[in-house]
């Protein structure tokens, strides 16, 4: 699916993005594991071969983010970037923790579990904090956003307005725009739900379902409001 020119959504139980620069593609998120060979023919599908992937940003250890990651960097030359407190767990030195979640949430995080195939450790190659400049696009900004987990990352692209929130923010089953769900720390990422709706921007690609495709800060604040 085709967000703008140059920006396309990969489905699936691990959605990623796929972003074209002039010749150059970065990838965020791998899906989950089995899922790189499907990403590298949507690569080739919009012209592009896989040596043009130049960088893979995890916006987030769990297993639907980085399923595809250890294959992708066996296939391509893509450098890996996440942020410093998820690497541990994207490299295999930390597990995985899982979050106690509210009731309304436990029987879908079961499902998410069950479903989704465990990703491979892999190496991640720069390491982000807060505020680092991502080249990618006129020029990105990696935004913690921890609660989700202690490392999540928004890429935030000021010149183009448009936000990757990663699992920070999703649609819920009626494609309302919620925070996201099965939070290590909700305080903490209700925090970090906010300080996305600070952002300005009109288009965000979310952790799970379709992209807002306009007015996307407005919706985050109103959203942040209720919180
Ligand atoms: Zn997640
Ligand atoms: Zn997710």
């Amino acid at each position: 699916m085709e967000v703008l020119p140059g920006l396309w959504m990969i489905e699936g139980l691990g959605p990623c993005y796929l972003y074209r620069d002039a010749d150059a593609y970065t990838l965020i998120d791998t899906g989950i594991t089995g899922d790189a060979t499907r990403i590298l023919d949507h690569l080739e599908q919009v012209g592009g071969k896989p040596e043009q992937l130049k960088q893979i940003i995890l916006t987030h250890s769990h297993d639907d983010h980085r399923g595809g990651h250890a294959e992708l960097i066996d296939r391509t030359e893509a450098q890996v970037l996440a942020h410093e407190l998820d690497v541990p767990v994207i490299i295999g030195d930390a597990e995985l923790e899982i979050p106690e979640v509210p009731e309304e949430e436990r029987k879908f995080m079961m499902q998410a579990i069950e479903e989704t195939p465990m990703a491979e450790p892999a190496r991640v190659d720069r390491v982000l904090r807060d505020g680092d400049d991502i080249d990618l696009g006129s020029g990105a900004i990696a935004i913690h956003v921890p609660g989700h987990t202690p490392g999540s990352l928004a890429i935030f692209l000021p010149k183009e307005k448009l936000l990757f929130a990663g699992d920070a923010a999703e649609r819920d089953l009626e494609e309302h725009l919620v925070l996201g769900m099965f939070n290590l720390d909700r305080p903490q990422a209700i925090e970090s739900f906010r300080k996305l709706a600070t952002l300005d921007f009109d288009i965000a690609c979310v952790g799970h379902g379709k992209p807002l495709d306009k007015d996307a800060s407005l919706r985050f604040r109103r959203v942040a409001e209720q919180l």
